[in-house]
Protein backbone atom coordinates (compact mmCIF):
# COMPACT_ATOMS: atom_id res chain seq x y z
CA UNK A 1 0.00 0.00 0.00
CA UNK A 2 1.46 3.89 -0.87
CA UNK A 3 1.57 5.60 2.13
CA UNK A 4 -0.22 8.14 0.83
CA UNK A 5 -3.46 6.09 1.07
CA UNK A 6 -2.10 4.71 4.42
CA UNK A 7 -5.61 5.23 6.59
CA UNK A 8 -3.39 7.09 9.11
CA UNK A 9 -2.16 9.17 6.62
CA UNK A 10 -3.35 12.87 7.25
CA UNK A 11 -0.97 15.02 4.94
CA UNK A 12 1.71 14.18 7.37
CA UNK A 13 4.75 16.69 5.62
CA UNK A 14 7.76 13.75 4.99
CA UNK A 15 7.70 10.03 6.21
CA UNK A 16 11.60 9.29 5.94
CA UNK A 17 12.61 5.83 6.09
CA UNK A 18 16.14 5.40 7.71
CA UNK A 19 18.88 2.00 7.07
CA UNK A 20 22.55 2.15 8.41
CA UNK A 21 24.98 -0.75 6.85
CA UNK A 22 26.90 -0.67 9.39
CA UNK A 23 24.50 -0.95 12.24
CA UNK A 24 21.66 -3.08 11.07
CA UNK A 25 19.85 0.59 11.74
CA UNK A 26 16.08 0.42 10.56
CA UNK A 27 13.96 3.24 11.51
CA UNK A 28 11.12 5.49 10.68
CA UNK A 29 11.25 9.81 11.39
CA UNK A 30 7.86 11.29 10.53
CA UNK A 31 7.06 14.51 10.60
CA UNK A 32 3.32 15.82 10.74
CA UNK A 33 3.79 19.45 11.03
CA UNK A 34 6.00 22.23 10.71
CA UNK A 35 3.55 24.94 11.09
CA UNK A 36 4.31 25.90 14.58
CA UNK A 37 8.13 25.18 14.97
CA UNK A 38 10.07 22.74 14.08
CA UNK A 39 8.63 18.64 14.63
CA UNK A 40 9.14 17.80 17.74
CA UNK A 41 8.39 13.73 19.56
CA UNK A 42 10.38 11.41 21.05
CA UNK A 43 11.94 8.06 19.46
CA UNK A 44 10.59 4.80 20.03
CA UNK A 45 12.45 1.72 20.31
CA UNK A 46 9.89 -1.17 20.15
CA UNK A 47 9.63 -4.63 18.27
CA UNK A 48 6.75 -4.28 15.87
CA UNK A 49 4.66 -7.42 14.20
CA UNK A 50 5.80 -5.77 10.68
CA UNK A 51 7.22 -2.93 8.99
CA UNK A 52 3.40 -1.92 8.61
CA UNK A 53 2.64 -1.61 12.30
CA UNK A 54 5.32 0.57 12.73
CA UNK A 55 4.46 2.64 10.40
CA UNK A 56 0.69 3.20 11.25
CA UNK A 57 2.54 3.60 14.63
CA UNK A 58 4.41 6.32 13.80
CA UNK A 59 1.89 8.39 11.67
CA UNK A 60 -0.40 8.42 14.42
CA UNK A 61 2.18 9.31 16.92
CA UNK A 62 3.64 11.86 14.85
CA UNK A 63 0.15 13.75 13.95
CA UNK A 64 -0.51 13.32 17.87
CA UNK A 65 2.35 14.95 18.46
CA UNK A 66 1.32 17.94 16.07
CA UNK A 67 -1.70 18.30 18.39
CA UNK A 68 -0.39 17.90 21.82
CA UNK A 69 2.31 21.07 21.06
CA UNK A 70 -0.19 22.96 19.58
CA UNK A 71 -2.61 22.25 22.82
CA UNK A 72 0.18 23.12 25.36
CA UNK A 73 1.35 26.51 23.54
CA UNK A 74 4.55 25.33 22.50
CA UNK A 75 6.63 26.16 19.67
CA UNK A 76 6.62 22.94 18.13
CA UNK A 77 4.98 21.11 15.35
CA UNK A 78 4.56 17.43 15.13
CA UNK A 79 6.81 14.25 14.32
CA UNK A 80 8.02 11.03 15.78
CA UNK A 81 10.33 8.45 15.22
CA UNK A 82 10.59 4.81 15.80
CA UNK A 83 13.08 2.48 15.45
CA UNK A 84 12.17 -1.44 14.50
CA UNK A 85 14.12 -3.28 17.18
CA UNK A 86 14.46 -7.08 16.55
CA UNK A 87 16.89 -9.83 18.51
CA UNK A 88 19.44 -9.36 16.40
CA UNK A 89 19.63 -5.81 15.86
CA UNK A 90 20.85 -4.40 19.73
CA UNK A 91 20.26 -1.10 20.55
CA UNK A 92 24.27 -0.05 20.81
CA UNK A 93 25.65 3.33 21.19
CA UNK A 94 26.75 2.81 17.36
CA UNK A 95 23.09 2.26 16.23
CA UNK A 96 21.77 5.30 18.49
CA UNK A 97 24.52 7.26 16.94
CA UNK A 98 23.53 5.98 13.32
CA UNK A 99 19.97 7.31 14.30
CA UNK A 100 21.77 10.70 15.43
CA UNK A 101 23.41 10.91 11.79
CA UNK A 102 19.46 10.63 10.88
CA UNK A 103 18.26 13.47 12.60
CA UNK A 104 20.63 15.32 12.12
CA UNK A 105 20.39 14.89 8.01
CA UNK A 106 16.87 16.60 8.31
CA UNK A 107 18.83 19.84 9.32
CA UNK A 108 16.55 20.67 12.40
CA UNK A 109 13.14 20.44 11.17
CA UNK A 110 12.77 16.88 13.75
CA UNK A 111 13.84 17.40 17.01
CA UNK A 112 14.01 13.85 18.77
CA UNK A 113 13.80 13.02 22.56
CA UNK A 114 12.79 9.85 24.39
CA UNK A 115 9.73 7.80 23.88
CA UNK A 116 9.40 3.94 25.16
CA UNK A 117 12.49 2.14 24.92
CA UNK A 118 14.73 4.80 24.64
CA UNK A 119 16.28 6.27 28.31
CA UNK A 120 18.44 9.70 28.53
CA UNK A 121 21.51 7.66 28.05
CA UNK A 122 20.80 7.13 24.59
CA UNK A 123 19.88 10.41 23.82
CA UNK A 124 23.42 11.01 24.82
CA UNK A 125 24.38 9.10 22.35
CA UNK A 126 22.15 10.46 19.83
CA UNK A 127 23.82 13.97 20.92
CA UNK A 128 27.04 12.84 19.61
CA UNK A 129 25.89 13.39 16.21
CA UNK A 130 23.31 16.07 16.11
CA UNK A 131 22.00 18.93 18.53
CA UNK A 132 18.43 18.20 17.03
CA UNK A 133 17.74 16.26 20.31
CA UNK A 134 16.50 17.31 23.46
CA UNK A 135 15.69 15.00 27.36
CA UNK A 136 19.70 15.08 27.91
CA UNK A 137 20.85 14.75 31.22
CA UNK A 138 20.33 18.09 33.72
CA UNK A 139 22.64 20.68 34.73
CA UNK A 140 21.88 22.56 37.35
CA UNK A 141 18.26 24.08 38.21
CA UNK A 142 17.61 23.75 34.52
CA UNK A 143 14.57 22.01 32.73
CA UNK A 144 16.04 18.79 31.07
CA UNK A 145 16.27 14.90 31.52
CA UNK A 146 13.62 12.39 31.91
CA UNK A 147 10.63 14.11 30.70
CA UNK A 148 8.74 11.45 32.60
CA UNK A 149 8.23 12.50 36.26
CA UNK A 150 6.55 15.86 34.55
CA UNK A 151 4.49 14.03 32.10
CA UNK A 152 3.63 12.10 35.62
CA UNK A 153 2.75 15.06 37.49
CA UNK A 154 0.73 16.85 34.16
CA UNK A 155 -1.49 13.07 34.51
CA UNK A 156 -2.15 13.75 38.63
CA UNK A 157 -3.45 16.82 38.39
CA UNK A 158 -5.30 16.03 35.06
CA UNK A 159 -6.82 12.87 37.16
CA UNK A 160 -7.44 15.75 40.06
CA UNK A 161 -9.35 17.56 37.15
CA UNK A 162 -11.38 14.59 35.94
CA UNK A 163 -12.20 13.42 39.13
CA UNK A 164 -13.64 16.46 40.37
CA UNK A 165 -15.91 16.91 37.16
CA UNK A 166 -16.62 13.66 36.76
CA UNK A 167 -17.08 12.69 40.37
CA UNK A 168 -17.63 15.97 41.91
CA UNK A 169 -14.57 14.92 44.60
CA UNK A 170 -12.22 17.68 45.43
CA UNK A 171 -9.19 15.35 47.03
CA UNK A 172 -8.15 11.98 45.89
CA UNK A 173 -8.25 10.46 48.86
CA UNK A 174 -9.90 6.88 49.11
CA UNK A 175 -10.29 7.04 44.86
CA UNK A 176 -9.83 3.96 43.75
CA UNK A 177 -7.05 3.92 40.74
CA UNK A 178 -5.92 1.24 38.33
CA UNK A 179 -2.96 1.62 36.64
CA UNK A 180 -2.07 0.00 33.70
CA UNK A 181 2.04 0.00 33.24
CA UNK A 182 4.33 0.71 35.79
CA UNK A 183 7.08 1.86 33.60
CA UNK A 184 8.57 5.39 33.84
CA UNK A 185 5.71 7.55 34.09
CA UNK A 186 3.02 5.02 35.62
CA UNK A 187 5.71 4.55 38.61
CA UNK A 188 6.08 8.07 39.06
CA UNK A 189 2.27 8.17 38.93
CA UNK A 190 1.52 5.84 41.31
CA UNK A 191 3.79 7.74 44.12
CA UNK A 192 1.92 10.91 43.55
CA UNK A 193 -1.62 9.25 43.87
CA UNK A 194 -0.08 7.20 46.77
CA UNK A 195 0.66 10.48 48.57
CA UNK A 196 -3.13 12.02 47.82
CA UNK A 197 -4.32 8.78 49.44
CA UNK A 198 -5.70 7.04 46.21
CA UNK A 199 -6.14 3.55 46.53
CA UNK A 200 -3.80 2.07 43.75
CA UNK A 201 -4.70 -1.14 41.29
CA UNK A 202 -1.39 -2.40 39.05
CA UNK A 203 -0.53 -4.72 35.99
CA UNK A 204 2.68 -4.68 34.21
CA UNK A 205 3.42 -7.34 31.77
CA UNK A 206 7.30 -7.07 33.19
CA UNK A 207 8.11 -8.38 36.55
CA UNK A 208 10.70 -6.80 37.43
CA UNK A 209 8.75 -2.86 37.09
CA UNK A 210 5.88 -4.58 38.80
CA UNK A 211 8.29 -5.43 41.75
CA UNK A 212 9.47 -1.93 42.06
CA UNK A 213 5.72 -0.88 42.03
CA UNK A 214 5.20 -3.56 45.10
CA UNK A 215 8.01 -2.69 46.86
CA UNK A 216 7.80 0.77 47.28
CA UNK A 217 3.94 1.48 47.26
CA UNK A 218 0.89 -0.72 48.72
CA UNK A 219 -1.00 -1.35 45.56
CA UNK A 220 -3.25 -4.56 44.78
CA UNK A 221 -1.91 -6.38 41.82
CA UNK A 222 -4.20 -7.73 38.95
CA UNK A 223 -3.58 -9.61 35.56
CA UNK A 224 -2.86 -7.34 32.96
CA UNK A 225 -5.67 -8.48 31.19
CA UNK A 226 -7.60 -7.98 33.80
CA UNK A 227 -6.74 -3.97 35.03
CA UNK A 228 -9.01 -2.19 32.06
CA UNK A 229 -12.33 -3.73 34.09
CA UNK A 230 -10.73 -3.08 37.68
CA UNK A 231 -13.82 -2.26 39.90
CA UNK A 232 -12.46 1.53 40.12
CA UNK A 233 -13.16 4.89 39.66
CA UNK A 234 -10.43 5.83 37.42
CA UNK A 235 -8.02 3.89 34.91
CA UNK A 236 -5.09 5.43 33.91
CA UNK A 237 -3.67 3.53 30.90
CA UNK A 238 0.28 4.34 31.12
CA UNK A 239 1.14 0.94 28.72
CA UNK A 240 0.96 1.09 25.22
CA UNK A 241 -1.82 3.07 22.87
CA UNK A 242 -5.06 1.14 21.62
CA UNK A 243 -6.55 -0.36 24.39
CA UNK A 244 -9.65 1.71 24.36
CA UNK A 245 -11.37 -0.77 21.39
CA UNK A 246 -14.92 -1.61 20.64
CA UNK A 247 -14.15 -4.33 22.58
CA UNK A 248 -13.03 -3.23 25.74
CA UNK A 249 -15.16 -0.06 26.00
CA UNK A 250 -18.54 -2.29 27.12
CA UNK A 251 -16.39 -4.05 29.98
CA UNK A 252 -15.10 -0.56 31.63
CA UNK A 253 -15.83 0.12 35.45
CA UNK A 254 -14.25 3.36 35.83
CA UNK A 255 -15.88 6.31 34.74
CA UNK A 256 -12.93 8.33 34.44
CA UNK A 257 -10.25 7.53 31.24
CA UNK A 258 -7.29 9.77 32.81
CA UNK A 259 -3.68 8.15 31.61
CA UNK A 260 -0.01 8.55 30.07
CA UNK A 261 -0.45 6.41 27.25
CA UNK A 262 -0.47 7.89 23.72
CA UNK A 263 -2.94 6.63 21.37
CA UNK A 264 -5.66 5.64 23.87
CA UNK A 265 -8.58 5.45 21.62
CA UNK A 266 -7.57 2.69 18.73
CA UNK A 267 -10.72 4.78 16.51
CA UNK A 268 -11.98 8.20 16.69
CA UNK A 269 -15.71 5.94 17.14
CA UNK A 270 -14.39 5.13 20.65
CA UNK A 271 -14.26 8.64 21.59
CA UNK A 272 -17.96 8.21 21.14
CA UNK A 273 -18.38 4.98 22.32
CA UNK A 274 -17.00 6.53 25.43
CA UNK A 275 -19.38 9.60 25.93
CA UNK A 276 -22.07 7.06 25.23
CA UNK A 277 -21.13 5.42 28.22
CA UNK A 278 -20.63 8.68 30.44
CA UNK A 279 -17.08 7.82 30.63
CA UNK A 280 -15.13 10.74 30.86
CA UNK A 281 -12.27 10.71 28.86
CA UNK A 282 -9.23 13.08 29.14
CA UNK A 283 -7.41 13.40 25.65
CA UNK A 284 -4.40 11.77 26.14
CA UNK A 285 -2.11 14.04 24.06
CA UNK A 286 -3.76 16.56 26.45
CA UNK A 287 -3.08 15.26 29.90
CA UNK A 288 0.64 13.70 28.88
CA UNK A 289 1.81 17.17 27.58
CA UNK A 290 4.18 17.46 30.73
CA UNK A 291 7.04 15.68 29.14
CA UNK A 292 6.77 17.32 25.82
CA UNK A 293 6.80 21.28 28.32
CA UNK A 294 9.94 19.58 29.85
CA UNK A 295 11.65 18.64 26.98
CA UNK A 296 10.75 22.10 25.11
CA UNK A 297 11.82 24.31 27.99
CA UNK A 298 15.11 21.64 27.72
CA UNK A 299 15.82 23.10 23.81
CA UNK A 300 14.81 26.49 24.09
CA UNK A 301 17.41 26.64 27.25
CA UNK A 302 14.51 29.00 28.59
CA UNK A 303 13.57 28.27 32.12
CA UNK A 304 14.06 26.45 35.37
CA UNK A 305 12.16 23.45 36.93
CA UNK A 306 10.16 25.83 38.70
CA UNK A 307 9.37 27.34 35.42
CA UNK A 308 8.31 23.59 33.55
CA UNK A 309 5.91 23.14 36.95
CA UNK A 310 4.34 26.00 36.18
CA UNK A 311 3.52 25.28 32.88
CA UNK A 312 2.28 21.53 33.41
CA UNK A 313 0.20 23.14 36.02
CA UNK A 314 -2.22 24.98 33.17
CA UNK A 315 -2.83 21.26 31.82
CA UNK A 316 -6.10 20.72 34.47
CA UNK A 317 -7.22 24.37 33.01
CA UNK A 318 -7.11 22.88 29.44
CA UNK A 319 -8.92 19.93 30.12
CA UNK A 320 -11.24 21.85 32.43
CA UNK A 321 -12.01 24.00 29.21
CA UNK A 322 -12.51 20.64 27.32
CA UNK A 323 -14.71 19.17 29.60
CA UNK A 324 -17.21 22.07 30.09
CA UNK A 325 -17.42 21.91 26.69
CA UNK A 326 -18.23 18.64 26.08
CA UNK A 327 -21.29 18.83 29.13
CA UNK A 328 -22.67 21.83 27.33
CA UNK A 329 -22.52 20.37 23.50
CA UNK A 330 -22.69 16.34 24.63
CA UNK A 331 -19.73 15.97 22.30
CA UNK A 332 -16.64 13.60 23.09
CA UNK A 333 -13.71 15.27 24.78
CA UNK A 334 -11.55 14.23 21.98
CA UNK A 335 -13.68 15.76 18.95
CA UNK A 336 -13.16 19.09 21.03
CA UNK A 337 -9.63 18.77 21.68
CA UNK A 338 -8.95 17.76 17.63
CA UNK A 339 -10.62 20.74 16.34
CA UNK A 340 -8.74 23.04 19.22
CA UNK A 341 -5.39 21.61 18.37
CA UNK A 342 -6.18 21.51 14.10
CA UNK A 343 -7.15 25.40 14.85
CA UNK A 344 -4.37 26.51 16.90
CA UNK A 345 -2.18 24.85 13.78
CA UNK A 346 -4.59 26.30 11.30
CA UNK A 347 -4.18 29.92 12.58
CA UNK A 348 -0.06 29.19 13.54
CA UNK A 349 0.52 28.12 9.60
CA UNK A 350 -1.64 31.59 8.53
CA UNK A 351 0.49 33.61 10.81
CA UNK A 352 3.66 32.43 9.44
CA UNK A 353 2.26 32.90 5.66
CA UNK A 354 1.33 36.79 6.58
CA UNK A 355 4.97 36.88 7.82
CA UNK A 356 6.45 35.52 4.93
CA UNK A 357 4.05 37.85 2.31
CA UNK A 358 4.54 41.05 4.85
CA UNK A 359 8.42 40.30 4.47
P1 LIG B 1 7.82 2.60 29.87
O1 LIG B 1 8.25 1.67 28.79
O2 LIG B 1 8.81 3.01 30.90
O3 LIG B 1 6.57 1.96 30.67
C1 LIG B 1 5.54 1.26 30.05
C2 LIG B 1 5.18 0.11 30.97
O4 LIG B 1 4.03 -0.56 30.48
C3 LIG B 1 6.29 -0.96 31.07
O5 LIG B 1 6.55 -1.26 32.42
C4 LIG B 1 5.70 -2.15 30.31
O6 LIG B 1 6.17 -3.39 30.80
C5 LIG B 1 4.23 -1.96 30.60
N1 LIG B 1 3.33 -2.66 29.70
C6 LIG B 1 3.45 -2.85 28.36
N2 LIG B 1 2.40 -3.54 27.90
C7 LIG B 1 1.59 -3.77 28.97
C8 LIG B 1 0.34 -4.42 29.14
N3 LIG B 1 -0.31 -4.99 28.12
N4 LIG B 1 -0.20 -4.46 30.39
C9 LIG B 1 0.43 -3.90 31.44
N5 LIG B 1 1.61 -3.27 31.32
C10 LIG B 1 2.19 -3.21 30.12
O7 LIG B 1 7.19 3.84 29.14
P2 LIG B 1 6.82 5.26 29.74
O8 LIG B 1 7.86 6.23 29.36
O9 LIG B 1 6.42 5.12 31.17
O10 LIG B 1 5.53 5.63 28.88
C11 LIG B 1 4.28 5.03 29.12
C12 LIG B 1 3.26 5.56 28.10
O11 LIG B 1 3.14 6.97 28.24
C13 LIG B 1 3.65 5.33 26.63
O12 LIG B 1 2.49 5.12 25.87
C14 LIG B 1 4.29 6.63 26.22
O13 LIG B 1 4.21 6.87 24.83
C15 LIG B 1 3.45 7.60 27.00
N6 LIG B 1 4.12 8.87 27.26
C16 LIG B 1 5.29 8.87 27.95
C17 LIG B 1 5.91 10.09 28.21
C18 LIG B 1 7.18 10.16 29.01
O14 LIG B 1 7.55 11.26 29.43
N7 LIG B 1 7.86 9.06 29.25
C19 LIG B 1 5.33 11.29 27.75
C20 LIG B 1 4.12 11.24 27.08
C21 LIG B 1 3.52 10.01 26.83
Amino acid sequence: MSVFDHPEFDQHESVNYVYDVATGLQAIICIHSTALGPAAGGCRHWQYASDEAALTDVLRLSRGMTYKNAIAGLRFGGGKSVILADDATPKTPELLRAFGRAVNSLGGRYITAEDVGCSVDDMRAVNLETSYVSGLPKSGDNAGGDPSPMTALGVFLGIQAAVKTRLGNDSLQDVRVAVQGVGKVGLYLCRLLNEAGARLTVADVNDAHLQQARDQLPVTEVAPNEILFSDVDVLAPCALGNVLTAQTIPNIRATVIAGAANNQLSTEKDGARLAEREILYAPDYVINAGGIINVAHEYYGDSSEEHVRADVGLIPERLDAIFAEAKSTGEPTIQIADRTARRIVADGANASEDRMSHG
